[in-house]
């Protein structure tokens, strides 16, 4: 069996997945360790109770806060990583999140390249992971060379009549990006089947644009390209000067091994890859692999995310929920004049069911009388609320006495994050919903422990052109580390306030792109 690759990438999610599919046409013998199995394709796929409520796909990691603390991070060890699980709105940054943003609590740094180098690997990522939308709606849409490939996700009529409203108040709602295998022209042979079960849950149809089945697999298809799964890599070797990684130490069923390769790629997850990082210290790296900045594991960023629940006035039957967004907010809308700051992107969230909420007693305290369980499940309508969440450098990533990962994270931003509600909430009697009711997450769902919430963890090894303040360089390989590169959403010097996993999907394809070149 080959030990000796030309390249090793580490984790198989929107970063990893999405670059071994570039690097596969290329002839050069890629391997892919993923730490977790295939996510087995099951009945449990689409029960709310064992997803959503039980964690049935939610990994069994303890890492701790800054206290000492365990918690069950809500991350996801499978071929594709958190794709499996992701809502697949494919957003692109807008194009001012890659200059400087003044915000609330602080400036948003500018990134080392400008939104129109990474534009094309936008458009190839779009293609790659099918995403249906419809250009020209959103104001804040930054330029693109191309168009979706795919056509929008129609709205359901009540999500329809959502638009119309959010028109008639003067905003600009426009239809969300969504990876999903629709084809609502001919229904016979979509492979999406339209169903309420997409956000947070895995897609057993394989109809969900997710790095395993648009990427890993397709991949697999050329002899170049091995993956092994259950491989779990714990430590990076180098030569003794540091300048090399020489070792790629993993451990398997059947115990630890070496494997060597030209080009060693991590995309283990923000957390997870400062992990690594840190925990591959050696005479050369004392405090860390590629961590003489002292950055690595710092900036980290989850975005300051609220789901709300409103009550439509008439049923809400939407089974596909997540089809409209809005981003009048998102550059402007806090503070007056020349104060104005962000405050952030409103989507919809996959519609919340009654499984989902906690036991009657909480809800009555929000709700009712006024409302039953049963009527809540009827008249929800869910809408997720994303602020920008400011890199600190305290908010970090690093590793107790037994080498887990501990989590340091103060949340940045949190007066736009309640201003955006409150523009939400005041815009709700022209909705057709009860003006009153706009309940919190953690109100009405079962699972919610916030710092576990690290579904849109980004930071940790941030991209730049000083050596001094940043991990990697603008092709995102270490500084110091000649063969060492990051492709997860560890490179995001800021996060912007849209989810971040068609940033690392296009990242992905330009870095690819970079070691196609470098490799020859
Ligand atoms: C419920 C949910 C909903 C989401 N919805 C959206 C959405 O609608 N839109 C959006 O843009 N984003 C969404 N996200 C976020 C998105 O999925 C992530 O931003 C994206 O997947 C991050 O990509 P990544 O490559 O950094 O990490 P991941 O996709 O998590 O991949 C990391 C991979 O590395 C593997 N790994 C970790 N450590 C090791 C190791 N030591 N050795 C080997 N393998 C290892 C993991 O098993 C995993 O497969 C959502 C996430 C979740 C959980
Ligand atoms: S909506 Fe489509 S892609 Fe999403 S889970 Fe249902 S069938 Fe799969």
């Amino acid at each position: 069996m080959t030990t000796s690759y030309d390249v090793i990438v580490i984790g198989s999610g929107a970063g990893g997945g999405t670059l071994v599919h570039r690097l596969a046409g290329s002839g050069k013998r890629v391997l892919l360790l993923e730490r977790g199995d295939w996510l087995p394709r099951e009945p449990e796929n689409w029960d709310t109770a064992e997803v959503f409520v039980d964690g049935r796909y939610i990994s069994p990691d303890t890492w701790y806060d800054d206290h000492g603390h365990p918690f069950q991070p809500q991350v996801h060890y499978f071929v594709g990583g958190a794709t499996k699980l992701y809502g697949a709105a494919l957003y692109r940054l807008r194009a001012e999140d890659f200059g400087e943003l003044r915000h609330h609590d602080g400036v948003s740094p500018a990134w080392p390249i400008s939104y129109g180098d990474l534009e094309p690997w936008y458009t190839q990522a779009e293609a790659l992971y099918q995403v249906h939308g419809a250009r020209g709606e959103d104001p804040t849409e930054p330029p693109a060379s191309g168009d979706y490939p795919f056509p929008a996700v129609a709205h359901e009529p009540r999500i329809q009549q959502l638009a119309d409203d959010l028109a008639a108040a003067g905003h600009h709602p426009f239809h969300a990006p969504c990876g999903v295998q629709l084809d609502e022209a001919d229904p016979p042979y979509s492979t999406c089947v339209r169903c309420g079960r997409c956000d947070g849950f895995p897609c057993p149809l394989h109809a969900k644009s997710d790095a395993d089945v648009l990427a890993v697999r397709p991949a697999l298809t050329q002899p170049t390209v091995t993956l092994r799964t259950g491989a779990r890599v714990v430590r990076l070797e180098t030569d003794a000067a540091g300048r090399t990684v020489t070792g790629v130490v993993v451990e398997t069923g059947d115990g630890t091994e070496t494997l060597v390769a030209d080009i060693v790629v991590v995309a283990c997850g923000a957390a997870n890859s400062a992990k690594l990082l840190l925990a591959s210290a050696s005479d050369a790296h004392p405090d860390g692999l590629a961590n003489g900045s002292g950055q690595v594991g710092r900036n980290y960023m989850f975005h300051n995310s609220q789901a709300v629940l409103a009550l439509s006035r008439e049923p809400n039957p939407t089974v596909f929920q997540k089809t409209l967004g809005l981003n009048d907010f998102y550059l402007t809308g806090g503070g007056e004049g020349d104060d104005d700051y962000p405050l952030g992107n409103i989507q919809m969230v996959g519609k919340s069911q009654a499984e989902m909420y906690r036991g009657e007693k909480p809800m009555e305290t929000r709700l009712a009388p006024t409302f039953a369980l049963e009527d809540i499940a009827e008249h929800a309508v869910d809408f997720w609320l994303s602020t920008e969440d400011l890199p600190r450098p305290d908010n970090r990533v690093t590793l107790t006495a037994g080498g887990d990962v501990q989590l340091a994270y103060t949340p940045t931003n949190g007066t736009p994050a309640r201003e955006l509600y409150h523009k939400l909430r005041s815009m709700l009697g022209h909705l057709g919903m009860h003006p009153d009711h706009l309940v919190p997450r953690h109100a009405y769902l079962k699972t919610d422990i916030p710092v576990a919430a690290v579904a849109h963890q980004a930071g940790t090894c941030r991209f730049g052109t000083d050596p001094a303040s940043s991990v990697l360089d603008v092709d995102c390989r270490a500084h110091e580390v000649d063969n060492l590169y990051v492709v997860d959403t560890s490179f995001f010097p800021s996060i912007g306030a849209v989810n971040p996993a068609l940033t690392a999907m296009a990242n992905a394809l330009r870095v690819g792109d970079h070691l196609v070149e470098r490799m020859g």
